[in-house]
């Protein structure tokens, strides 16, 4: 089984965010960038539904140089090998359109991403690439596994869950519960070195999508603490001050 991750390169969760060029540009000064955490989930799936011999894992990434430590770590976590499509991730319908048209020429079994990017958070590139490719594409996915040419797939639903088998080959966004993420031992960091990575260069793609400005959450008001075993105190503040209740 071939299987292609798609893994971005975000901000770490713990970066304070701040913004360049009249707040239309995320400022990436100073900023640590990781292997994105719901991509690190599909991987580590991966990892798991090939182990054994029984497939091959290449992770895929839309941008320039400074992506290669995060690609690097994909590789060390336990994927073979790895492809960068040499561009400025510009937005979803880009990066889908890139990583569609090099599936078209290299066709995989299953092809995961994660539920979402943690930087723009926009739950797109799969959506996307089920539809330029015409194949079947599943999000927020919560458990999936292979038999032959078939996967079953959980995911949740208001309520419930729903369970789905699908023929492969096909998209699925993954989330937590899919698997754990593998930390890379020392074998796979020294592995991940030579393993190849393949720079492709990108198609045309037009994109039509123009951010207008960023702006960050107002800052949290003040807290006023109240004591455990005052709950009149804490029910007035609600009516007077919160004015919730
Ligand atoms: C400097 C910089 C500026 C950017 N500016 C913008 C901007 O202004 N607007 C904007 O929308 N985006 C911007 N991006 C791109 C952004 O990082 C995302 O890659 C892209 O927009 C998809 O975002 P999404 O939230 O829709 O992805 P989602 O659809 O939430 O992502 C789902 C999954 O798709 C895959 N995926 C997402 N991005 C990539 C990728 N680059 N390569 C491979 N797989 C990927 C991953 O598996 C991810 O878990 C910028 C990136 C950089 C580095």
């Amino acid at each position: 089984m071939k299987i292609l991750v798609c893994i971005s390169n975000v901000p770490d969760t713990t970066t304070k965010i701040t913004f360049t060029d009249n707040n239309t540009q995320f400022n990436t000064a100073g900023v640590q960038f990781i292997l994105n955490p719901y991509d690190e989930i599909a991987l580590a799936r991966a990892i798991e539904l090939t182990d054994g011999d029984k497939g091959t894992i290449t992770v895929i990434n839309v941008g320039e140089t400074n992506t290669e430590p995060t690609i690097r770590k994909a590789l060390a976590i336990g994927a073979h090998d790895a492809v960068r499509i040499n561009a400025k991730p510009h937005d979803a319908w880009f990066v889908a359109c890139q990583i569609a048209q090099y599936i078209k020429a290299n066709p995989f079994d299953l092809v995961l991403t994660g539920r979402e990017s943690i930087d723009y958070n926009g739950s797109k590139v799969a959506g996307m690439l089920g539809e330029l490719l015409d194949l079947p594409s599943v999000s927020i996915i919560k458990k999936l596994d292979v038999e032959g040419n078939n996967a079953t797939v959980e995911r949740e639903i208001e309520g419930g869950k729903e369970l789905l088998t699908i023929p492969l080959p096909f998209i699925a966004g993954t989330a937590e519960g899919v698997a754990e993420p593998k930390i890379p031992n020392m074998r796979g960091i020294m592995s991940a070195r030579t393993k190849p990575l393949t720079i492709v260069e990108p198609v045309d793609v037009q994109t039509n999508l123009e951010v207008i400005s960023y702006e960050t959450p107002a800052p949290r008001g003040q807290v006023k603490l109240v004591p455990a075993d005052d709950v009149a105190q804490l029910v007035e503040l609600l009516h007077t001050e919160a004015r919730v209740i």
